[in-house]
């Protein structure tokens, strides 16, 4: 994925609040990145701007090369599928059940109802919970929730993993399961993951490099270690 100078501006009665001041980005395919700020710094902005729910000022993102931004809106129902979300809190639906929570981006894309089957199937084993798949969310554990949300991120196949604080509502030791599973799942599908938290213990246990963004601008970059021992 690549971020290109990215800036984004929002307009209060006279003022301007800029929330991106020129962020730019590159992470190698295959590697986890992390993006740690305090509140205000800009994360839930770089989210959106990302995910194309927002359009950046200016700025580009593209990934492998191709560019999601600046696209018509035929072309950006296809960016969006290159891109998988993973939310704070899973933001399943109640009233389905695990796989078909998992099967909704491949009915949304039109997907033939055999190959949803085969495919929920695959990601359900990928995530190991092929045994709750005629479960709801309420039956579930919040470590078991965020495994759906991120089976259901998977299933278009998308060649980035967005992750947006995707532990903060986990206890310590499911943190730890979701954060091993994510290097897991990198392992096995060799996909590029972005991280972003306000919580540098998270950085430090799943990702490769990590950016720091301070009031909208990236103000460290680099090794995890480089970067953590750097007061
Ligand atoms: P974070 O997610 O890191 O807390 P945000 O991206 O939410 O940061 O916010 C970055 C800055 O942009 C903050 O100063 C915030 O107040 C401002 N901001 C975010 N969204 C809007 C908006 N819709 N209108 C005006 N200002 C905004
Ligand atoms: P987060 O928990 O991600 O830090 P925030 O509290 O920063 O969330 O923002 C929550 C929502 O409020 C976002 O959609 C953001 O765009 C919006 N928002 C944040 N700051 C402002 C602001 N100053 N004016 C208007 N909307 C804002």
């Amino acid at each position: 994925i690549t971020i290109s100078d990215l800036r984004k501006v929002y307009r209060q009665g006279n003022n301007d609040v800029v929330a991106l001041d020129g962020v730019s980005l590159e992470v190698p395919t295959g590697k986890i990145h992390g993006i740690v700020g305090h509140s205000g710094a800009g994360k839930s902005t770089l989210v959106r701007c990302l995910t194309l729910l927002d359009q950046p000022t200016s700025g580009t993102v593209a990934v492998n090369g191709k560019e999601l931004t600046n696209v018509s809106d035929d072309e950006l129902r296809n960016a969006r599928r290159r891109i998988g979300m993973v939310f704070q809190h899973a933001n399943l639906f109640d009233s389905r059940t695990t796989e078909q929570n998992i099967a909704y981006p491949l009915e949304l894309v039109g997907t033939p109802k055999k190959d949803v089957a085969k495919k929920v199937s695959e990601l359900l084993e990928l995530v190991g919970l092929t045994q709750f798949a005629k479960g709801y969310p309420s039956q579930l554990s919040g470590g078991q929730r965020q495994r759906v949300g991120i089976a259901r991120a998977l299933a278009t196949d998308p060649d980035v993993l967005l992750c947006d604080e995707p532990t903060s509502a986990l206890d310590p030791q499911t943190t730890n399961e979701i954060l091993e599973l994510v290097k897991e799942l990198r392992n096995r599908l060799n996909i590029t993951v972005l991280i972003i938290t306000h919580e540098m213990h998270v950085v430090k246990q799943a990702c490769d490099s990590v950016s720091l963004l301070e009031a909208g601008k990236i103000v460290e970059h680099g090794d995890i270690e480089a970067v953590i021992t750097n007061p």
